[in-house]
């Protein structure tokens, strides 16, 4: 219809399905207006930011429903095509709201209105006065001393942010007001800002024959899509290999997109991307500020950052000329967002190397069973690392059986002594429980009664370094410890099991005059802690670390020679099908951290079930046996990868809406199914009450991805029709990788 006003289609932040249509403002036409522009909308009685999805000449419902949109916020569009394209595919894959979707793929301050311009950073550097004043001049100031010294090693100055970090605010104005110091205007990302306090850039080392054939047979596909298990052994030089497929291209003009399970574990690995290479890194984790997210996401968007390495989030950056995809540990369950947007980054990650046509590498030492059914299918190529790079070799296992010993703190006699050798040789010793606080339960010796959470069906762990304090690992509730029974008042209550804070006490008395440190999510939640015991094991003056599974991630800690896994049964018998594959990857990985350099590293694993057919086979004929063990037996099963999932989870302040709900749901999906997909529930969840919520789940299960797909599309918008829906909070979870 000529003359009639333009329609655009808008994502717009909202828990409904859909997009919405809206007239383009006064004075827009087709050529203003493009798909990835942000426009103001009405919504509501609200004001909201959203993007436009298309524009059109005519709208799907009637004119007099449309209300014209408020305003245009760009110019040119903020969300590429591409990126629009993959965020609608995601959306409808994993069948979570387009407009949340799509807008959560941008940072904060673009999804409030902001423009889509970084300011700069200011950074504080020496006057020439500076630069000519000596630090002996400052003989009874020894922190102006020490900043000055440290600027006078760093021309390129130091960022208000880096300065915060060492404290060095108050000595800064005193620098100041001498005239020493002046701040500058710099971009909000340079090459140089990567590299402070380091003095040279890291050299390239000489590739063994097994990387050299994986970054040859990854080069090769560079410029279309290909996916690669990259399989190396702990300690094989993976991340060489990545950072030889990078330098190829960057040289050739494109940008290389990293995905990492968690930084802030990692710092090493991040410094290693940045001083290899005299270019940006953007680097996306979640303690950016808005300022520092919004610079590193339009740098990788406009191609000025070639490097872009990021969690799991990261998927979604634009980039201007993508060259390569990496993620690293892949099979790490961080990939996976557990709330909101399930999406599985990963997988993600693989579609949009195929929409891109680049190659993507998948490397891990103990890659998912997914990836290494998706290379038996041939759909991914795997290269092999089989053994350690440089002079390092593998550690030797040895499994104990420490049924009827003696145990202190869980450690056995056996352990003490071994460690006792380690440590006299001056090597570091490694210890792992993947349990933190002091205990597991608490629990009155007199009557047996158990301290247990009040809104969860779990039981408190007792803590004993923080004032003694229970407190509950699954929805955060804590109380302090009363010294008398609750039920019988009597005072013999005792801690039951135990936790890396028991273990480091028992480390304590016994090896009181040797250096320790206790890494898991208690002892790092300040920014910087893991930084700064990790550099304690580095510089020597920690020679044991006691950790959870913070400890299995990619820590190269060349010293440690010995790694003492003190439970190697907690995931035997889990709930999950996915448990023997989670414990297998924790073994392997945290045994991956014994004689990482040119020491022989050994490894002593304690269990009460010496003879489990799992741990024996991983143990005696490696992880890749294992795995094609675990393979045969989810083929047997029929569990995935040999089907699909999908989870459809209610939950509610009492135990009945739920049920209600879920047997609702199974009614309308029998009535609509009549190919071979299976509804198996409603079932309570595994740990039925959490934070004061009951939850329930029905899982579907089918063959083929596409009939899984196909039932979804037309089941949710039933379920959104469902007035019991009202009464729960609901949410479908496509692939789930927890099935609690
Ligand atoms: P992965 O990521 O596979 O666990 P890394 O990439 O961290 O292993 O490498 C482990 C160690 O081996 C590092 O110290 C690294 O510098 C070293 N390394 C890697 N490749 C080589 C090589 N070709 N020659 C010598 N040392 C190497
Ligand atoms: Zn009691
Ligand atoms: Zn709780």
């Amino acid at each position: 219809m000529p003359g009639s006003p333009l329609v655009i289609d808008v994502a717009v932040p909202s828990p409904l399905r859909q997009s919405f249509d809206y007239y383009a403002p006064p004075g827009y036409d087709n050529t203003a207006l493009s798909p990835g522009m942000r426009v103001t909308v009405p919504f509501g009685r609200a004001k909201v930011v959203g993007i436009i999805l298309n524009v059109m000449t005519m709208s799907r419902i009637a004119p007099e429903r449309i209300k014209p949109a408020l305003d245009v916020l760009d110019q040119q569009p903020l969300l590429p095509a591409d990126i629009l394209k993959l965020l609608h595919w995601a959306s409808s894959y994993y069948h979570y709201p387009v407009g949340e979707v799509v807008l959560s793929a941008l940072p904060a301050l673009l999804r409030q209105g902001g423009a889509a311009q970084a300011h700069g950073v200011t950074r504080w550097r020496l006057t020439a006065t500076g630069l000519a004043a000596r630090p002996e001049s400052l003989l009874r100031a020894p922190r102006q001393a020490a900043l000055l010294g440290l600027l006078q090693a760093q021309v390129e100055g130091l960022s208000s942010n880096q300065l915060s970090a060492g404290n060095w605010r108050p000595v800064l104005h005193k620098l100041i007001e001498k005239g020493w110091v002046e701040g500058r205007q710099t971009p909000c990302l340079t090459a140089s800002t990567n590299r402070v306090g380091e003095a040279d850039s890291e050299a390239s080392l000489e590739l063994n024959a097994h990387q050299q054939q994986a970054v040859e047979a990854v080069a090769a596909a560079l410029g279309s899509f290909q996916a690669f298990v990259l399989d190396g052994v702990t300690g094989s030089g993976k991340t060489e290999v990545y950072l030889r497929l990078i330098e190829r291209v960057i040289a050739d003009g494109r940008q290389a997109l990293v995905l990492v399970p968690e930084i802030g574990l990692t710092p090493q690995l991040v410094q290693r991307f940045q001083q290899r290479f005299q270019v940006p890194v953007a680097v996306l984790h979640s303690s950016l500020n808005d300022q520092e997210r919004l610079c590193a996401w339009l740098m990788a968007r406009d191609g000025s950052a070639p490097i872009v390495l990021g969690t799991r989030s990261a998927v979604f950056t634009p980039l201007k000329r993508p060259g390569i995809f990496i993620i690293d540990e892949e099979h790490d369950l961080s990939f996976k967002q557990q709330d909101g947007f399930r999406y599985h980054a990963r997988d993600v990650a693989v579609w949009r190397a195929q929409q891109a046509q680049v190659p993507i590498v998948l490397g891990s030492a103990t890659p998912a069973l997914e990836s290494l059914h998706n290379v038996q299918q041939c759909r991914y190529q795997r290269l092999v690392l089989p053994q350690r790079a440089g002079s390092a070799q593998a550690p030797s296992v040895s499994m104990r059986d420490v049924r009827h010993q003696v145990l202190e703190g869980g450690l056995s006699t056996s352990l003490l002594v071994t460690m006792q050798q380690h440590l006299d040789k001056g090597e570091q010793v490694l210890l792992f429980l993947n349990r933190r606080g002091y205990a597991p339960s608490l629990i009155c010796h007199d009557c047996g009664w158990l301290a247990v959470c009040s809104r969860c069906d779990a039981r408190m762990v007792f803590y004993q370094q923080q004032r003694h304090l229970l407190r509950c690992h699954h929805c955060g509730a804590q109380r302090p410890l009363t010294p008398q029974c609750p039920d019988c008042a009597g005072s013999n209550l005792r801690p039951l099991g135990q936790g890396t804070e028991r273990v480091e006490q028992v480390l304590a008395q016994r090896f009181p005059h040797t250096g320790r440190v206790r890494i898991d999510r208690d002892s790092t939640r300040r920014k910087g802690a893991m930084q700064a015991m990790l550099d304690g094991v580095h510089d020597g003056r920690s020679q044991i670390l006691i950790g959870t599974q913070m400890l299995a991630k990619g820590h190269h800690l060349p010293n440690v020679t010995l790694v003492g896994i003190l439970d190697a049964d907690q995931g035997l018998f889990g709930m999950d099908f996915r448990s023997p594959e989670r414990m297998a990857q924790l073994i392997v990985q945290v045994t991956g951290r014994a004689g990482r350099s040119d020491k022989p590293g050994q490894v002593f694993i304690q269990t009460r079930h010496p003879d489990h057919p799992l741990l024996r086979t991983l143990l005696s004929k490696g992880y890749a046996a294992f795995a094609q063990a675990a393979l045969d037996e989810r083929r047997l099963a029929e569990l995935p990868p040999y089907s699909c999932m999908a989870l459809l989870r209610a939950t509610a302040v009492a135990p009945a809406p739920p049920q209600a709900f879920l047997n609702q749901a199974r009614a309308l999906g029998l009535a609509a199914n009549r190919q071979t997909l299976q509804l198996l529930g409603p079932v309570a969840a595994p740990m039925e009450r959490r934070a004061g919520r009951y939850r329930a789940q029905l899982l579907v299960q089918a063959a083929h991805r596409t009939e899984l797909q196909r039932f979804l599309s037309n089941w949710i918008p039933q379920l959104e029709g469902l007035k019991m829906g009202r009464k729960v909070r609901w949410s479908i979870d496509v692939d789930p990788m927890e099935m609690g």
